[in-house]
């Protein structure tokens, strides 16, 4: 049994998105459904809908920044009941069994984690789609409890662009007086600021855009380095424990290596691919410093962060489309002309 959803899907790499209707299942004994009321707009969906990774089955139904109210539970559901404001991010399962599961790290499950869309559905084997669409239904370990006191539509782009800066942060110790960098001010860059901020952290931006500067100030940024000016990069060599690069395209970090501190680290949370140019190890040795990646985060790590902004009041800065400017939002995504998150507003997806 399943039910008929209207969604936007893409058809294939070049084509734009399009209305799509396609099926959900009924919920199983473990299942949530959720009415979509808000999706944000990763760069992460306009990668996989172009097929920028090489993996992308189509026809494809992005969204993994969704919020929603639920609507009905299976029989076993003890942790959620209609009504309740909920989210679900990039994973809808994982194997639940191998260490990493079993420590709360689902996000390197051995298996894989369950992409929300892309994906395949560990129980039916039947492709899964995302929040691009009216409603979903996901096993309830997978479903985030969202704090009623913060907006509701600019909570959703927490579910990826959130928990994805507020992981290496939290793994890498950040902490009150931490010296943090942070690549690229878009989705993923302006929760680094915001979130870094609020852990006690004395904040940098990194970016291309000098047009942002007062921008990044208001999100959090102590200071704003343009990382095109050699005078400003060569002020902060040495300064920083940690920084976070969020740009989506291969870019040359070689000058960003020396502004780590002795033991310092670099991480990776933008680009999926290989590094040009060729990267200098010169500074990691005398330095001993780091280059690293960071996935997402885990269940339990994504409601410790969801908490943790609904007792700060922190949500992301959005600006709220509707289903059919979805195409032209992504050529804005391409041209970094996002402040600093899209969100769809689920009541205007229409066939
Ligand atoms: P976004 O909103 O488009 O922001 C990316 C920012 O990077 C831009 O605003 C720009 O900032 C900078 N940038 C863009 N192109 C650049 C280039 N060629 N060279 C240097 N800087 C550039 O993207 P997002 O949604 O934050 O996502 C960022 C990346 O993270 C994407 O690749 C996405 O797939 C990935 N991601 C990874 C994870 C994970 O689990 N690791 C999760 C979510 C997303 P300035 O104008 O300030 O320079
Ligand atoms: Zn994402
Ligand atoms: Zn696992």
């Amino acid at each position: 049994m399943s039910i008929t959803v209207l969604g936007y899907a893409a058809q294939s790499n070049k084509a734009p998105l399009v209305p799509f209707h396609f099926e959900r299942r009924d919920p199983r004994p473990d299942d949530v459904a959720i009415e979509i009321l808000y999706c944000g707009v990763c760069h992460s969906d306009l990668h996989q809908a172009r097929n920028d990774w090489g993996y992308s089955q189509y026809p494809l139904v992005p969204g993994h920044e969704i919020i929603g109210r639920v609507t009905a539970v299976g029989a076993e559901v003890n942790k959620f009941k209609p009504g309740d404001l909920v989210g679900v991010g990039c994973m809808v399962d994982s194997c639940r069994e191998c260490s990493p599961c079993q420590h709360g790290l689902e996000q390197y499950c051995e298996q894989g984690f369950v992409q929300t869309y892309n994906g395949v559905d560990r129980h039916d084997h039947r492709p899964t789609f995302g929040g691009y669409s009216q409603s979903i239904v996901c096993t309830q370990d997978f479903v985030l409890r969202i704090p009623e006191n913060l907006d509701v539509k600019s909570v959703a782009p927490l579910l990826c662009a959130g928990i994805t800066t507020w992981s290496p942060l939290k793994h890498w110790g950040v902490t009150k007086g931490s010296k943090v960098a942070v690549i690229g001010l878009g989705g993923l860059g302006h929760m680094a600021l915001k979130l870094a901020h609020a852990l006690g952290a004395e904040v940098t931006l990194f970016t291309r855009s000098a047009a942002k500067e007062a921008d990044a100030r208001k999100l959090g940024a102590h200071h704003v380095v343009l990382s095109t000016d050699a005078g400003q990069m060569d002020a902060v060599k040495g300064k920083f424990s940690l920084i976070i690069d969020t740009v989506p395209y291969t870019h040359d970090i070689n000058a960003y290596m020396s502004t780590l501190t002795l033991d310092g680290t670099l991480v990776f949370v933008g680009l999926v691919g290989k590094i040009e140019p060729t990267m200098d190890t010169t500074p990691m040795l005398f330095g001993r410093r780091s280059v690293a990646g960071s996935c997402i985060g885990g269940i339990a790590e994504t409601q410790e962060m969801l908490d943790f902004c609904g007792e700060h009041n922190i949500t992301a800065d959005s600006e709220v489309i509707r289903m059919d400017e979805i195409n032209d939002a992504f050529e804005r995504l391409l041209k970094s002309d996002v402040k600093y998150r899209f969100v769809i507003d689920m009541k205007t997806l229409t066939a």
